[in-house]
């Protein structure tokens, strides 16, 4: 079992228990739950509002993915739940 760190509570779960926010190093777009053809880094969060709510707070996605987050990103993490 691979864990990862959720970016919104900082715990670690099972890595297919967690939303995967992939910035795609060719296009530089954010991928959600994209498959392993995409390739960049990564952050990872649970399907959990209050995570989600918590990192667009704090802006540590962009932190993370080193790179500008759409607002609408936030409404297409929670269609995710
Ligand atoms: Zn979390």
């Amino acid at each position: 079992m691979i864990e990862r760190k959720c970016v919104g509570c900082g715990k670690l779960t099972n890595r297919e228990d967690l939303i995967k926010i992939t910035k795609e190093h060719s296009s530089n777009t954010l991928v959600i739950n994209g498959n392993s053809r995409i390739f960049g880094r990564s952050a990872y969060l649970c399907y959990n509002k209050s995570c989600i709510e918590n990192v667009f707070k704090k802006n540590k996605l962009q932190k993370i993915l080193k790179s500008p987050v759409d607002p609408e990103l936030k409404g297409k993490l929670i269609n995710e739940l």
